[in-house]
């Protein structure tokens, strides 16, 4: 049984590539000395996609909002194995915390219409709250499952479910989930295949091409005719939605204050193995909650 896809994909700075340069002095991330890349669990949710649709069979929309530059994270997703790539890109879409990146999200995915499934990455390596997926699913209303590791089986059809793997600090659960649902995948679910040589050869020069704009305009061959009507942007004149809602304007979230935190060797402790020592530091640990 075919199924519709939809991944969920954010262009990151790679934190692991962090240099003097990374931070600005006004304590915010300094994204153009960062080299970008697709949120690492992003691509686990991508490839969970793919796993589906050559066992079932379907179709794989990736969407990203996200600036023009986010288009080489679509082109990405599209090499390694997506139908359909859609930059949701507008000024108006700027400066949006996860209520107003989770909105537009919600938006898009009204337009795109029918799906069975949508799979977002768990957490971004960037903003660190692991809140637009879960808010996305209140916001169209379905049912959610976060942190999966493991997609086990899906019916579609009278028998409607979706059986998955939740790893747990002492274990796992398995849950069940009628469809359409919303899945959080974790990085340990899956290796994410490598982008197709072939793909990435043919689509390289590939534009995006927002809705309403002839082929013509984008410079393209003329064989690249069908091949782009699967690169697509959408503004805000496109979603139709209220610019009050999105972007900094439709974000409750205000940064005070950034603080770097320096951690020094100033409060280290040695104890020595005894009885006592141990038992000290572990009523410490309990009083200060650090330990239940
Ligand atoms: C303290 C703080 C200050 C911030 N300040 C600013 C700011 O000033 N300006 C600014 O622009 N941003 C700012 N942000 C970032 C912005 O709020 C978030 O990046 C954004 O709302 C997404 O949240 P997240 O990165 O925590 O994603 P998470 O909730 O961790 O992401 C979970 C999953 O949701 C999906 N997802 C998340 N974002 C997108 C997206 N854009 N497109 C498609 N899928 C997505 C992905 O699948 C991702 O794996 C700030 C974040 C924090 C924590």
């Amino acid at each position: 049984m075919p199924f519709k896809i939809i991944v969920t994909v954010k262009q990151v700075p790679d934190t692991q590539q962090i240099t003097g340069e990374a931070m600005k002095p006004d304590g915010t991330v300094n994204r153009a000395a960062l080299p970008a890349i697709v949120n690492p669990e992003d691509l686990n949710a991508l490839e969970e996609a793919i796993k589906i649709k050559i066992k079932y069979g379907g179709h794989i929309t990736v969407i990203s909002m996200g600036p023009q530059k986010a288009t080489e994270a679509l082109k990405e997703c599209y090499y390694r194995g997506a139908d359909d790539v859609i930059l949701i890109s507008d000024s108006a879409f700027a400066g949006a915390d996860t209520l107003a990146t989770s909105f537009t999200l919600k938006c898009a995915i009204d337009k795109i219409g029918e799906y069975d499934l949508i799979l977002c990455g768990r957490q971004a390596i960037d903003g660190d709250t692991a809140q637009v997926g879960p808010q996305l699913a209140e916001k169209l209303k379905i049912n959610q499952l976060t942190f999966i590791s493991q997609i086990i089986d899906i019916t579609e059809g009278p028998e409607n479910r979706m059986i998955v793997k939740r790893s747990t600090e002492n274990g796992y659960e398995i849950l069940k989930s009628a469809l359409p649902v919303l899945l959080t995948i974790t990085n340990n679910a899956n290796k994410p295949r490598s982008s197709s040589v072939k793909r990435l050869l043919s689509f390289k020069n590939m534009v995006f091409r927002k809705e309403n704009t002839p082929f013509e305009e984008t410079g393209l061959d003329p064989k690249y005719l069908s091949a782009s009507e699967h690169f697509k942007v959408w503004d805000i004149e496109s979603l139709g939605v209220d610019k009050s809602l999105c972007g900094l304007q439709g974000s409750p979230t205000r940064v005070k204050k950034i603080k770097d935190v320096v951690l020094t060797a100033a409060g280290t402790k040695q104890i020595s193995g005894s009885e006592e020592d141990i038992s000290n530091l572990i009523r410490e640990l309990r009083e200060e909650h650090i330990i239940g």
